[in-house]
Parts: structure tokens; sequence; C-alpha cells
């Protein structure tokens, strides 16, 4: 019987809430099978340990996960930390190093979910948005000095290499050639960012050659907004940059009803490390230790995850278990308007998994 290992970080806030909850569903499901089964390694890293530590992680954190087959991620973020410590000393410190540079976030609108598009019920709204992961915005590149004087100056400089962009223009097609309506929608802002920008549009017809199934098109970011508020269902595959794209997904949650459902796979596409699966949302300070916090989008999270292990009848069977249970109004908790607890979905979920044929 195949084991695999698990690194568990749950990180901060409701991380710890959604994370258990995820890891017994995931129990579950090896149970219901048979044929596989999970061995959990839990990492407290986060900012309960950078306040004792003075780090996010250990030193050697990464060796400590290298060989895991997947990382299942809470959220990482605490109100007496700046945010910029806590994302860099946990998540990218993870997403970077470990070159997950293909972040991949289903959006729809599942069984029972109101979207707040009127109209929008279900089939209009199936997109799969296609995050660079690893450079652009977010490269870590700039500095400041003077700091502290009026002459200060700050810079955060957004790079791109053509290996980064076209590697994940290429991932993109790839996916949008395996969804059924293989259609790839390229976002830019080439119109005011003249160099990076034009480059990315320039690498989409290059690697679009290869794909000649695959219809695509181009849009620039803030008409991308409108465009998925006013046609959603004129969007299928959807890759943008790092900045770009974790703004579009923020959205694409909102309009798919709630950001505790959406899920989200950092992905090492060649597996020369492990990949890593979380819910798209943050660390809700606001709702810790409620016992209300949705663990839809980690549950999500982890059928990406199985899929990616290669189970994919598991996947499928946690994704029709979750579907069963958003679709029962007595199964919402209050983010979507009803009064469940955690509790009472990850049981449901776990009662779908032993009694759904999926
Ligand atoms: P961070 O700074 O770590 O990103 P945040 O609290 O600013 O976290 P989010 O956690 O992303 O932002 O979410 C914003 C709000 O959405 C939360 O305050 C919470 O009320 C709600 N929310 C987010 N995730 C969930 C969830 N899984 N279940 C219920 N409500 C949620």
């Amino acid at each position: 019987m195949k084991t695999y290992k698990i690194a568990a970080i749950p990180g901060d806030g409701i991380g710890g809430e959604v994370i258990s909850a995820g890891v017994e569903v995931l129990h579950a499901l090896a149970s219901r099978d048979g044929k596989f089964s999970f061995s959990v390694d839990e990492f407290d890293w986060g900012g309960e340990y950078y306040k004792k530590h003075g780090r996010m992680m250990p030193e050697n954190g990464r060796d400590l996960i290298r060989d895991h087959d997947a990382i299942l991620f809470g959220s990482a973020g605490h109100p007496e930390i700046p945010d910029h410590i806590t994302l860099w000393g946990l998540r990218l410190a993870i997403c970077q190093p470990f070159d997950q540079y293909a972040n991949v976030r289903p959006t729809r609108i599942l069984p029972g979910i109101t979207s707040p598009l009127r109209r929008v019920d279900g089939p209009e709204l199936d997109w799969v948005i296609v995050r660079e992961n690893s450079e652009g915005e977010y490269a870590g590149v700039g500095g400041r000095a003077h700091q502290g004087h009026p002459i200060e100056v700050a810079t955060d400089v957004a790079m791109f290499t053509r290996t980064g962009v076209e590697r994940i223009i290429r991932f993109a097609f790839r996916l949008a050639q395996s969804r059924p309506r293989k259609h790839l929608t390229v976002v830019t802002k080439s119109n005011a960012q003249r160099h990076a920008m034009v480059m990315w549009d320039e690498v989409a017809t290059q690697v679009a050659a290869e794909f000649p199934d695959v219809t695509w098109d181009k849009m620039l970011v803030d008409a991308m907004t409108v465009r998925m508020v006013m046609k959603p269902e004129s969007l299928d595959t959807i890759v943008a940059t790092n900045l770009h794209a974790d703004i579009l997904s923020d959205l694409a949650a909102a309009l798919a009803g709630s950001l505790g459902i959406a899920p989200t796979a950092n992905l090492n596409p060649e597996r020369a490390y492990p990949s890593m699966f979380e819910p798209i949302h943050g660390s809700a300070f606001d709702i810790i230790g409620k016992g209300i916090a949705n663990p839809v989008g980690t549950f999500w999270s982890s059928v990406m995850m199985l899929d990616h292990l290669g189970e994919k009848p598991a996947a499928n069977r946690l994704m029709a278990a979750i579907e069963r249970v958003t679709g029962d109004r007595r199964f919402h908790t209050p983010d979507l308007g009803g009064t469940a607890r955690t509790a009472d979905v990850t049981a449901g979920v776990i009662d779908a998994i032993h009694g759904a044929n999926a």
C-alpha cells in the first residue's frame, strides 16, 4: 500500500482549524479507499514560532520537508507581525526555493452557493487562473536607501525572464488544452508597461503556435476585471503575472461566493521539489477560535493535492463529497449565510465520502 508523506503547516489564524479538518478528511478518504494512506508530519511554523525564535521557520526548515510528497499549508499572517515578514518568512520562503512557479486557482460556483453576480448560477463561471508564482512584481528585487530621511527612495523592480514567462505560458496552454473549452486568455498590461508585458505578448504568440487546437486571446488587466464581471462565460483558462493574477483571483473567489471556498496549488510541475496546496484565504483573525471557519477551501485544495499525487479516483470522490455538502444549506458556515460550524462541514464531507460512489 502506498503511503504519502504529507507536511502539514497550519500557520496562523484559522489555518490550524482548517488544516486539522483537512487532515481528518484525508485520513477518512484513505480508509474508504484502502489503497493508500497518509503519514502526516505537522510543523508549528508561523507567527507564534516567530515570536519565540525570531524567524517564521527554522533555518533548516526546507530540508525537513524537501522529501515529502506534498505540503498542505494553512495561512501566514499575524496581527503583531508585519505582513511582508510573515509572507516572505514562510510562504514565499517555501514557494520560491522549491520553484513552485505555477500557482493554479480553479474557480467555479459549487452547488448550493450563490454568486453575487446576477444571472450566474453555475456553468457560466468555470475558470482556472494560472498565476506566475516565481518572479514578476514579487521577485523581491529592489531596496530602500536613505531610510527615514525626506530623500528616502524605495524600489520594487518587476523582473521577468524569458524562461520564466515561457514556462508559465506553456503550462497554461497545456492546462487549457486539457479542459473541454480549450481556450486561454493571456492577461498583461502591455499598453502602459512597454517592456516586460510586451515580451509576455510576444512569448504568448510564439508558444501558441505549439497548441493549434487551443484558441486564445489577450486582455489588459483593467479590462479583464470588467470582463470577469460582465461576461464570465467568455472565459476559461487565464494566465497572468504574479501581481495581476493575485488580484484577479481574489475577485474570482468573491464572484464564486466566498473566499472560504477557493483553493490553490503551488506547483513545481517538474516534480524536483514538493508542491504546496492551500486555501486562498488568509488567517481571518476575526473568526479565529470560534469554530466557524469554512474548511471547503482546504478540502478543495486537498482535491488538487490528490490529483497531483496521481490519485484521480480519490480526488473525484472528495470533490463529489464537497459538492454534496455545499449543495445542502445545513452545511453552510456563516460566510455563506448559514450557521454550520467547521466540525459540521467536516463530518458532512466524511459521511459523503463513505456514502458516495464517485
Ligand atoms: P491575511 O492578512 O492573512 O491575508 P485577512 O484576515 O486579512 O488575512 P482573509 O483571511 O483572506 O484576510 O479574509 C478576509 C475575511 O474573509 C476574513 O476576515 C473572514 O471574515 C473571511 N474569511 C476568510 N476565509 C474564511 C473562511 N475560511 N471561513 C470563513 N470566513 C472566512
